[in-house]
C-alpha cells in the first residue's frame, strides 16, 4: 500500500561521498554537514552512514543537533557552526566543538571553561572574509587571538571561513579575493600559536569550482545529498519523495476546486487528490507552478496547496485512485523541482516535515 513516504537511499550518499573524495588529494580531510536532520533526511542515519566510511568529521548548525547524535551514538568529532551561549554547558557535556565567531559568545565561552577548570577544548575559529554572515572580520582577529591565547584551555583545532559565491562563476574575482584574504589572516594566525590547526573552507560548490581552495579540510553538504547547484550528473540523488493517488474527484465544467474556489474546470476534470500539504513542507506557494509525476505523467497541482492535501489535474493521465505519485526523485530530481516552484533544493528539503515517513533503503 503506497502513502506519503521520504526515501533516503545510502547507497547513493555512499557514492556521492566516494565522487567528491576522488576530486580530493588523499590528504584531505573531509567534514560532512548534516544540520537541519541531514538537509531535511534524517541526520541519525546519515551520520551513521558517514561514520561506516571514516568520515573525519561532522557539522551542525546548533549544539542541540549535535547533542541528538552523540545521545545515538555518534563518535565522530562534531562541529557546531552555529553555537549559543545558552548550549555552552551542553558543547561540553557532549564532547562538541563550537565555533568561535563573536566576542560574546567567545567571551561566554571562555567564563565557563575557565570556571569549570576544563583543561583543553577543541575548538574551531570562524573567520569573516566577505559573506559577512557569521565570524570576526580582519579587524577584530588580532583582539580575538589575544582573548584566545589568554585562555589556556581553548586549542584551535581548525580555523576556517565560508565562501560567499562559489556557484556563480560572475563571481570568481569575489570568490578569490575571499580565499586570498582567509590564506593571508589563517597565517597570521598560525604565525601566533605553537600548533598546527586545520584550515577549512570549501561548501559543495566550492569543491566542485575552486580545487585551489581546497586547505586541509572541506565542509560538503548538498552535495552528499546529490545536489550541487551547478549541473552535474557525477551525483545521485539521495531523497525521493512519493506519494498516492487517495481519491480522484470528476468535476464537471464550470465547479470550482478547493478553498476560495481558487481553481474553476473550464473542462470536466478529473481531480487527483494527494495526501501532502504544506504541514508537510509542501509550501503554499508553491500552487501557482507545481506539478507532480503520475504514471511518467506530469499533473499540475490545482487550486491552493492545503495543509495535508494537494489537488492535482488528472486530465489525459491514465490513472487510478492507488498510483504512486513522484513529487521527485532521482530522475525527476528536488533540483529540477526546487527551479519549477522559485527556490532552492536546500529550501524543498529542508521544510520536508517530519509528518512524513523516513524510509531507508541501503
Ligand atoms: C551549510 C554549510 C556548509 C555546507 O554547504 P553546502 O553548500 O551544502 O555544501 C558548509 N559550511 C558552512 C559554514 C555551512 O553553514
Amino acid at each position: 500500500m503506497k502513502k506519503t513516504i521520504l526515501e533516503i537511499d545510502l547507497n547513493a550518499l555512499e557514492h556521492n561521498f566516494n565522487v567528491i573524495s576522488s576530486k580530493l588529494k588523499p590528504t584531505t580531510k573531509f567534514m560532512a554537514v548534516v544540520k537541519a536532520k541531514g538537509y531535511g533526511s534524517d541526520s541519525l542515519e546519515i551520520a551513521k552512514k558517514l561514520e561506516s566510511l571514516n568520515i573525519d568529521y561532522l557539522a551542525v548548525a546548533f549544539a542541540s543537533e549535535g547533542v541528538e547524535l552523540r545521545k545515538s551514538g555518534i563518535k565522530t568529532p562534531i562541529l557546531i557552526l552555529l553555537p549559543q551561549v545558552e548550549s555552552i554547558k551542553n558543547i561540553i557535556n557532549f564532547n562538541l566543538e563550537p565555533s568561535l565567531y563573536s566576542f560574546y559568545f567567545l567571551e561566554n565561552f571562555v567564563k565557563y571553561i575557565n570556571d569549570q577548570k576544563i583543561e583543553e577544548w577543541p575548538c574551531h575559529l570562524k573567520i569573516n572574509t566577505g559573506l559577512n554572515r557569521v565570524g570576526f572580520s580582519k579587524g577584530e582577529i588580532q583582539n580575538a587571538i589575544e582573548k584566545i591565547k589568554n585562555c589556556k584551555p581553548i586549542k584551535l583545532v581548525g580555523i576556517y571561513s565560508h565562501l560567499a559565491a562559489t556557484d556563480d562563476l560572475n563571481e570568481t574575482e569575489f570568490t578569490n579575493s575571499q580565499i586570498d584574504l582567509f590564506k593571508k589572516i589563517s597565517s597570521e594566525i598560525k604565525s601566533q600559536i605553537s600548533y598546527k590547526s586545520i584550515l577549512h573552507m570549501s561548501n559543495t560548490s566550492g569543491i566542485f569550482n575552486y580545487p585551489e581552495c581546497e586547505f586541509d579540510m572541506v565542509r560538503a553538504g548538498i552535495g552528499l545529498y546529490g545536489y550541487n547547484n551547478f549541473l552535474n550528473n557525477e551525483l545521485l540523488p539521495v531523497l525521493s519523495l512519493k506519494s498516492v493517488i487517495s481519491q480522484i474527484i470528476l468535476c464537471n465544467k464550470g465547479s470550482s476546486v478547493g478553498y476560495n474556489r481558487s481553481f474553476n474546470c473550464k473542462e470536466d476534470t478529473r481531480i487527483g487528490v494527494i495526501p501532502i500539504g504544506h504541514a508537510d513542507g509542501i509550501s503554499r506557494s508553491f500552487s501557482k507552478n507545481m506539478f507532480v509525476i503520475v504514471n511518467g505523467k506530469k499533473a499540475k497541482v490545482v487550486g491552493n496547496i492545503c495543509m495535508d492535501v494537494l489537488m492535482v489535474n488528472l486530465n489525459g493521465i491514465n490513472s487510478n485512485e492507488g498510483d504512486e505519485v513522484i513529487v521527485f526523485d532521482s530522475k525527476n530530481n528536488a533540483e529540477d523541482f526546487a527551479k519549477s516552484v522559485e527556490t532552492i533544493s536546500y529550501e524543498v528539503l529542508t521544510n520536508l516535515s517530519n509528518r512524513i515517513e523516513r524510509k531507508i533503503i541501503s
